[in-house]
């Protein structure tokens, strides 16, 4: 055939080029990390659009995160050109299936105004519940239980009844009552879970399949992580031709408690008999030692699913495994490592090129403290929940309430925030009385201030006084300027945050509330204004979020940014303001494991490899724990640090052990101290990054008094440093073949 474009097809290997260019109407890529699905996947949507012919609007893309979805839509943008990617239905499920409700929803009776319950809000709600009925659940416990029981679908995937002992326990009953509640109280208001989103969606496009008439082709990225619903939901997205292409990895599966199915993979191909399934093997992202290891780890694992999985690169240097004497050790030792490879390879090596992936958020204490110390630039992603800090959900439930009074979660909670002198038990009679009403908690507030006396009242003259004044007259004044917008006159959302914050008198409120600590909040609160500038640019550009006209159905477009803006909040877990500015410095990347899949950086950093951290001692599954630190080792692409305290900083400072992954894996495969960057191993690293060496790394090679090893660059006491497992490095069975280099100071 005809040569597609040339950029297009160029850095294709013949596999890929095969999967980008099949006209079959299913593409099924299973392929190991890094041997180029994301690449091929972005690939073929651009072939789809210039080659094939589809509308970029007829096309949905599903990738995983929020991140990833913005660098999915760079890379077609540069393939395309002309800015056509920004038509793309491009965004998590989640984000798409907003988009279909906000569109669509009435259809099946949802409020236009429906607002979303993120992760914390949910909680909450459960926790309430819990206390109320005085059940004897575990929130956590519970929340899991009704998002397995959403999220199983309503296709035959469907699995209605838990596996407990007796058929109707007291444990059963307590949990169907509890999911009543929750799902009846978020029904009263008006607010759709994550689950729901979903499932919701599913409803919709079931009964009213010409919504979705229009599209000619879905595409999907980390296929292996997808659930039940989801399933559902790409099947209903493509319904009318019946063109998915999916990419995926099932050694990569990691949301397994999230309710991801492995199986929805072997589902796919019987379900599209005639499937085009291609695989990919070559790791075009790790040295071949990285790569070695890794698979060490991930075929201890005998019943997964085989596959080839060939390096391209070279041996490069060996990962380094290494056991310090405590957290904050592990974080200082890292510290010395980071500086040490930056400074030996002539700034070969920048800060945006390391990354530190964690196994659960709460490690970051040492390492946060260690990288503050020296001075060393960090963003944290995933995990570390930037709008769920308490002065930015102050101002989140103030906008939710502008946006939709009725819920009476975020208006029980700023009611008297700042202080009103509403108490504690004013709130809770005033949300009984509101119950008993029928009616939501603003309503009421509303009719007691401006003097309807029927019912009886329990809010106390002052407070009155107080509330009408101060905060209604506030939300009612924001909500008068949205109504009066219009495009001449606009009341734009950074306007709004900020007559808020003036109205509010937010920064002496932190002062007042925060003491000491408030500028650091000050802060995130102009860190959140700069999300919001960011955003409304984006949403100019792109008219982002409203779907294409579909012929003959009628949608409801979406004028306010306000909702959008909210949705935006809740579906993203990575807020992170884009990279415009150039002069933005480098910074090294904190992220949780989960958070980094699909990602890449020349130098990653895994610490706290120990049993009971990885795998996690709560986790039920120990193959998926194994399989998260497969891909926590498969993001690096040159340099591999595996590290391990020997104390834990916890409790009475147990002994830890080596995370057992780690523990199988013959020494030789190791290097027990990072790499001497001298001249070669340079070279040898800028092949596999294809960089040059810089001149100025010779400095530091060609003058033995600058530091130039580890010793120099991390000399510490002999007895903080420990073997690193019951096996000695030195000791018998030659395993110190493992060792790069030999050290100077016998210290393990
Ligand atoms: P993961 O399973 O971790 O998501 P992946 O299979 O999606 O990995 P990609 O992220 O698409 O892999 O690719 C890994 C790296 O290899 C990227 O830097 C990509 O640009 C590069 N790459 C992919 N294919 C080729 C190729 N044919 N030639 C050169 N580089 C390639
Ligand atoms: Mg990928």
């Amino acid at each position: 055939g005809a040569s597609g474009p040339p950029t297009l097809l160029d850095n294709l290997n013949a596999a890929q080029r095969l999967a980008v260019r099949s006209d079959r109407d299913t593409v099924a890529i299973l392929a190991g990390p890094g041997s180029g699905k994301t690449h091929t996947l972005t690939s073929r949507v651009a072939w789809l659009i210039d080659h094939v012919g589809y509308k970029p609007e007829h096309v949905i893309v599903a990738t995983f995160t929020v991140k990833a979805a913005r660098e999915m839509k760079e890379r077609i943008g540069k393939a395309l050109g002309n800015g056509r990617e920004k038509r793309i239905i491009l965004g998590t499920f989640h984000s798409i299936a907003r988009r279909y409700l906000a569109a669509y929803g009435q259809r099946i009776g949802l409020d236009q105004k429906f607002g979303i319950a993120d992760d914390a809000d949910s909680r909450a709600i459960i926790q309430r519940i819990i206390k109320r009925l005085q059940l004897t659940l575990d929130p956590p416990m519970a929340r899991g239980w009704i998002s397995k029981r959403k999220a199983k679908g309503t296709g035959d995937n469907a699995q209605a009844k838990p596996q407990f002992g007796g058929n109707q326990s007291q444990r059963t009953r307590e949990l169907e009552t509890c999911y009543a509640e929750y799902q009846s109280h978020l029904e009263r208001s008006n607010l759709l879970d994550y689950d729901d989103l979903l499932v919701k969606c599913v409803e919709l496009l079931t009964k009213f399949p010409s919504c979705v008439s229009n599209i000619q082709s879905v595409l999907i990225d980390e296929y292996q992580d997808t659930n039940g619903v989801q399933y559902e939901l790409m099947r209903l997205f493509a319904q009318k031709h019946r063109r998915i292409t999916i990419v995926g990895d099932p050694d990569q599966s990691i949301y397994g408690w999230r309710s991801a199915e492995i199986r929805n993979l072997f589902k796919l191909l019987q379900d599209y008999p005639g499937t085009d399934e291609i695989s990919l093997e070559e790791n075009y992202r790790s040295s071949s030692r990285i790569l070695d290891v890794s698979l060490q780890v991930i075929q201890q694992d005998e019943k997964r699913y085989k596959k080839v999985l060939l390096p391209v690169h070279q041996k490069g240097t060996k990962p380094v495994l290494r056991k310090l004497r405590t957290s904050s050790i592990e974080a200082e030792w890292i510290v010395s490592e980071i500086r040490r490879s930056i400074l030996m390879s002539g700034k070969m090596i920048t800060h945006d090129d390391i990354a530190i992936l964690l196994r659960s958020a709460f490690l970051s204490r040492h390492i946060e403290t260690a990288l503050g110390k020296a001075g060393i630039p960090y963003r944290m992603v995933g995990g570390f929940k930037f709008y769920e800090r308490a002065e930015i959900k102050v101002i989140l439930d103030y906008l939710r309430v502008i946006h939709q009074p009725n819920n009476n979660d975020s208006l029980a909670r700023v009611i008297n925030t700042p202080k009103r002198g509403v108490g504690e038990a004013t709130i809770k009679a005033l949300l009984e009385e509101a119950e008993k009403a029928s009616m939501s908690l603003w309503d009421l507030l509303v009719k007691h201030c401006r003097g309807d006396r029927r019912a009886n009242t329990n809010i106390k003259k002052n407070v009155e006084n107080k509330l009408s004044g101060d905060f209604i007259r506030l939300i009612l004044g924001i909500q008068k300027r949205v109504q009066e917008a219009t495009p001449e006159k606009p009341f734009t959302l950074v306007e709004m945050i900020e007559q808020l914050l003036a109205s509010l008198k937010f920064e002496k409120y932190l002062e007042d509330t925060y003491g000491e600590d408030h500028e650091g909040r000050w802060a995130n609160v102009k860190e959140f204004l700069g999300l919001a500038k960011d955003f409304m640019k984006e949403a100019q550009d792109t008219e982002a979020e409203a779907l294409p006209e579909v012929e003959g159905v009628d949608q409801v477009k979406e004028v306010e940014i306000l909702p959008r803006f909210l949705a935006n909040v809740s579906l993203s877990s990575d807020a992170q303001k884009t990279d415009e500015d150039q002069e933005q410095k480098p910074m090294i990347t904190i992220s949780t494991i989960h958070a980094a899949k699909g990602l890449e950086w020349p130098v990653v950093f895994v610490p706290s490899a120990y049993n009971g951290s990885i795998p996690h001692m709560r986790s039920e599954d120990s193959d998926e724990e194994r399989r998260l630190l497969y891909v926590a080792m498969t993001r690096a692409k040159a340099l591999l640090y595996l590290s391990c305290p020997q104390y834990s900083s916890h409790g009475h400072g147990e002994e830890l052990e080596l995370s057992p992954f780690l523990e199988p894996v013959p020494l030789h495969y190791f290097a027990e101290r990072g790499p001497s960057f001298d001249r070669p191993v340079l070279e040898e690293l800028g092949r596999i990054l294809n960089r040059q060496v810089p001149l100025e790394a010779d400095i530091y090679t060609s003058m033995p008094m600058l530091v130039s090893t580890e010793d120099d660059a991390f000399p510490i006491d002999p007895e903080d440093t420990y073997k690193v497992s019951s096996r000695d490095w030195n000791g018998s069975g030659g395993s110190s073949a493992g060792v790069s280099r030999p050290s100077k100071r016998q210290k393990l």
